[in-house]
């Protein structure tokens, strides 16, 4: 069998034979529609936008269900039909998803692992500790603010200038959803921006979490603090950097990169959080892109890093679309 480590969507058929695939893999290939099918999104999931607006998704499928902000907001209790042509955002292409809703099978029901695309009928996340630990998944840009300013971001994602949300706020958000959204259940909540990190208050939103609500947290950033605030960070958060290679500092970013990989050596297995890194590739920069991918796996406890891959851009108008790549490019990146 494939080292499927890395994969993260899995994709079954009615009699069990099942494919796994990154994410992308998923994007890059177009494998990502799933109109028509029932999605989990809203029962299962929740983006939750900067400026607070709740929804099923980043999709936006379902429509606006209210202000996290705000109290008495009513949560979805069933599974939507999908809509979209293409499913863009990585966590909710491992939601579960089912083609007539009838048959999602369980993971003990799985049989036989294929190396290419199965036709599929249901397709979920290949973690199946992440549906019986954590079978929640709420997504929330905390702001736009960010200190990058990349040429492809659009101004509804980032700016320069937004005030940071206070802890009083976030909290607030916070328990809104643990108490009404969550009840029971365990989440991942995955935090991104604009650049969460800058928020100063974001470290004490990650504690409350991860010390006294016991949820599992992701932070997404663009990996330009300082390694001593992300070795930090990881003893409560997993972390993901997306490099962005027209506005990042090479020696700083190592340094960080570094600084995790060393902090997470030093814990006990069971506490390491996952650290991974997506080198965005901007048309004509797949060279220095491998040359960075390169300079990464070099570092002292590299082998803490859980995976380094390639990811394609998109166009700053137009989130569906690809930016500009040859066919040679796009394999490059997917098989990277
Ligand atoms: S776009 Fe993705 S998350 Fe949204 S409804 Fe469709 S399959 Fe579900
Ligand atoms: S780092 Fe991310 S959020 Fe910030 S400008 Fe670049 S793409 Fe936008």
């Amino acid at each position: 069998m494939k080292d499927i480590n890395k994969k993260n969507i899995l994709f079954s058929d009615a009699d069990g034979n099942f494919s796994v695939h990154t994410n992308e893999e998923v994007i890059a290939s177009r494998l990502n529609n799933w109109k028509g099918w029932k999605c989990s999104a809203g029962v299962n999931n929740l983006h939750i936008t900067a400026d607070g607006n709740i929804y099923t998704g980043t999709c936006k499928v379902g429509g606006l269900k209210g202000n996290v902000f705000d109290s008495g907001v009513i949560f979805p209790e069933h599974w939507i039909t999908c809509t979209k042509e293409w499913c863009m955002c990585a966590p909710e292409m491992q939601l579960l998803k089912s083609k007539d809703h009838k048959k999602v099978i369980s993971y003990d029901e799985l049989k036989n692992f294929s190396d290419v695309k199965v036709d599929p009928v249901w397709v979920g996340p290949v973690s199946v500790n992440k549906i019986k630990d954590y079978p929640l998944t709420i997504t929330w840009d905390i702001g736009r603010r960010c200190n990058y300013q990349c040429s492809y971001c659009p101004p509804s994602t980032s700016n320069t200038f937004e005030v940071h949300k206070t802890y009083g706020s976030l909290k607030f958000g916070v328990d809104n959803i643990h108490k009404n959204f969550c009840r029971d259940k365990k989440a991942s909540w995955i935090f991104t921006g604009g650049e969460p990190t800058i928020n100063p208050s974001y470290l004490e939103i990650v504690k409350l979490l991860h010390n006294d609500l016991h949820h599992l947290v992701h932070t997404q950033s663009n990996g330009s603090r300082e390694g001593n605030y992300y070795s930090e960070l990881i003893n409560y958060s997993s972390i993901g950097f997306s490099v962005h290679l027209e506005q990042f500092n090479q020696k700083k970013f190592l340094e960080a990169c570094q600084a995790i990989a060393i902090k997470k050596e030093s814990l006990e297995e069971n506490m390491r959080q996952n650290f991974s890194i997506r080198i965005m590739v901007p048309p004509n920069e797949l060279p220095k892109a491998i040359e960075l991918k390169n300079d990464i796996l070099k570092l002292t406890s590299a082998h803490q890093i859980n995976s380094v891959n390639l990811a394609p851009l998109y166009q700053k108008n137009n989130g569906e679309e690809l930016m500009d790549y040859s066919q040679e490019e796009i394999n490059s990146i997917v098989n990277s």
